[in-house]
């Protein structure tokens, strides 16, 4: 197996494959002003499994476009959506978030929750913008830094694995510059992160190797490890900011 169908077999079953929650989803929500409007369409990019996607279909009226370049987490989104009783809002998309083929200016909104590093958070708010219509909104989140300063070890860690990590001031800056309004920020729980992410995935470890024998497998588990432990001595100083911003001007 290579890394790709690793990391899928590891990350198929859970029911998010990243921090977040459905709580953090709806206060994004809350901020964004879509609440209540009708016809809304909008696109989850990098959506998973589709934790944030079922709260979207399920809270808005809203046909929604579920993007992520792994079939096999559109699959389980599928199925979850049928669960749901919410498969007729929703449509998968197998596409890669560098490459979306969405009409200009025909998306109310785009969400994408803990993916966006994938192709960078200024290189994403730039290549997206023009699928907005004037006002859409724009909703992702994004490892942040909480505090002006850090440990070195900390800072050492994120900025080799995710160069653009920074803190909330910079991105919010930063989203203006590339044509955004920001409409609110917010910085994702600890619970977020340790019992919606870190542990259903430490629980799935054993299993994970039992079924994938091997150095690949060892060494996937062994990194997650070591973020884990990064994570657990230090959440005081990172997280994932929650973004929510409406397209400037045209
Ligand atoms: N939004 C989901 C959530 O919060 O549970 C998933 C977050 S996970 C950290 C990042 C997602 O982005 C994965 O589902 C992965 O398959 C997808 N992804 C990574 N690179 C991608 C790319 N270039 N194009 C589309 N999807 C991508």
């Amino acid at each position: 197996m290579d890394e790709l169908a690793l990391l899928t077999d590891l990350h198929r079953d859970a029911a998010r494959q990243g921090p977040g929650s459905d709580a953090a989803t709806r206060q994004a929500l809350a901020l964004s002003g879509l609440t209540g409007r009708k016809g809304l369409r909008i696109a989850d990019i990098g959506c998973g499994t589709g934790a944030s996607t079922l709260v979207l279909a399920a809270d808005l009226d809203a046909t929604i476009t579920a993007v992520d370049f792994l079939p096999d987490f559109l699959s389980e989104l599928t199925l979850r959506a049928q669960a749901a009783g919410l498969s007729g809002r929703i449509t998968c998309q197998v596409a890669a978030m560098e490459q979306l083929d969405f009409q200009d200016a025909s998306l109310d909104a785009i969400w994408s929750e803990g993916a966006i590093y994938n192709i960078g958070f200024r290189t994403g708010l730039r290549a997206w913008r023009r699928f907005l219509r004037p006002g859409g909104v724009l909703a992702v989140s994004d490892l942040t830094w909480l505090t002006a300063e850090r440990p070195a070890e900390l800072d050492a860690y994120w900025t080799a694995v995710y160069p653009e990590v920074a803190t909330a001031g910079t991105k919010i800056a930063q989203l203006e510059a590339e044509g955004y309004t920001p409409l609110g920020y917010l910085p994702l729980s600890g619970a977020c992160w340790l019992e919606n992410y870190y542990r259903p995935m430490q629980a799935r470890f054993d299993a994970f190797l039992a079924r994938n024998p091997g150095p690949d497998a060892q060494a996937i588990v062994a990194a997650d490890r070591q973020e884990i432990a990064l994570y657990e001595r230090f959440s005081d100083f990172v997280s994932y900011g929650f973004y929510i911003a409406r397209k400037t001007g045209d």
